[in-house]
């Protein structure tokens, strides 16, 4: 497949992979910031073919992992009413809340549907108006400005009867969270290639120099994951600590000023939850004032429901790199993508889908 099979080659990886080797002479932790990078980590076997002292550290770059309990059961309270179409992407239908999911809803005759794009379920506003729609908005820098174009749009156009429930969250800000807690044990960071193609790499040096780690900002494909590491440990080997874009066929150093603006228009930073993480503060977007009308946590006052996370699962210590999916006592057991336990087992992204859908037979010989 032209355009993406040269970013597979096997002896380019091959020789990347050499190189690696070559300059790796102390142990070091890197943490991929993307679940997509995760994925990719993992189905290729990159993780197993580093030098022993090289750890991948699976970070919380994940938005269905790191919506919280809460988010999902005040998105369960929406979706229950007669009075709501609910819009989501499929991947958080299946995400269990405290009590059930949104494909129960659906199969108990919630009106709850599956679209590609927020501005499918504007559509369905408008063709619709005796209905309240609401859009699940989840997500990172990356799903941000579509969200903000529709909120936009529907402003626009007067469409009142369509909402956005809002759960961005911001990277930048869970770095530095993650830098500086006590039981941190990472020493460079892959940042994650689609978000900066969206914001930009301005943030970044900044934090490099703050704390003193490389970032590399990374793209997906198994050759990306191989020169983001390769770039990394050669500053960790060097001494240095420096931002540098190892994927500028998609990430201008300005990134998209277009979707920034309409970012900047339509959100604005506020404190958000991160599941198993907790709350950092100005780490993710809420509707500014102008657009306060479309948020529907305030349409449906659902702004009183509080939840605490599973006892059983253990997705927040996963996504701060402190144990690896397989070290969870109800991984592939208890907890598999039919009858997932926590986000980090659903999502496409989660390392805990990733580690069951591409490792859970060698761990099995190994562990079980
Ligand atoms: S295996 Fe399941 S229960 Fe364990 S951390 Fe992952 S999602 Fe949670």
């Amino acid at each position: 497949m032209k355009y993406l099979d040269e970013f597979s080659d096997p002896d380019l990886a091959r020789r990347l992979l050499d190189q690696i080797h070559q300059v790796t002479e102390h142990s070091w932790a890197i943490m991929e910031v993307c679940g997509g990078q995760t994925h990719s980590i993992i189905r290729h076997g990159i993780d197993q073919l580093l030098p022993d002292g090289i750890e991948m550290i699976h970070g919380p770059g994940c938005p269905v992992c790191v919506t919280p309990l809460e988010v999902i059961d005040k998105a369960l309270a929406i979706a229950a009413r007669d009075d709501v179409v609910f819009c989501s992407f499929g991947d958080m239908l299946r995400v269990p809340g405290s009590a059930e999911d949104l494909f129960r809803i659906k199969s108990r005759g919630g009106d709850v549907r599956l679209v590609y794009s927020p501005l499918d379920a504007l559509e369905i506003a408008k063709q619709n108006p005796d209905k309240e729609v609401v859009f699940f908005g989840i997500g990172f820098e990356t799903t941000a400005p579509a969200n903000a174009m529709t909120v936009y749009q529907a402003r626009k156009l007067g469409i009142r009867n369509f909402s956005l429930l809002v759960s961005h969250v911001l990277v930048p800000p869970a770095v530095a969270a993650i830098m500086e807690s006590p039981t941190c044990r990472v020493q460079g960071f892959l940042a994650a290639g689609h978000v900066c193609s969206v914001m930009g790499t301005r943030e970044y040096p900044d934090l490099a120099e703050r704390y003193r780690v490389p970032i590399v900002v990374t793209g997906f494909e198994p050759l990306d994951i191989l020169e983001g590491i390769r770039r990394t440990v050669l500053q960790l080997e060097g001494g240095r600590h420096e931002l540098e874009n190892a994927y500028p066929r998609a990430v201008p150093a300005e990134g998209n000023p277009a979707a920034r603006e309409m970012l900047q228009d339509v959100f604005e930073p506020a404190d958000r939850a991160w599941r198993g993480i907790g709350t950092i503060p100005q780490s993710g977007w809420r509707l500014a004032e102008a657009y306060r009308e479309f948020d529907a946590e305030h349409r449906f006052d659902v702004d009183g429901i509080r939840t605490d996370e599973s006892a059983v699962c253990r997705s927040g210590e996963v996504l701060q790199g402190l144990i690896k999916p397989h070290e969870c006592p109800a991984f592939g057991l208890e907890c598999t993508p039919r009858n997932p336990l926590g986000a980090t087992m659903v999502s496409s992204e989660g390392a805990c889908a990733a580690y069951f859908q591409y490792r859970r037979l060698d761990l099995a010989g190994a562990q079980r």
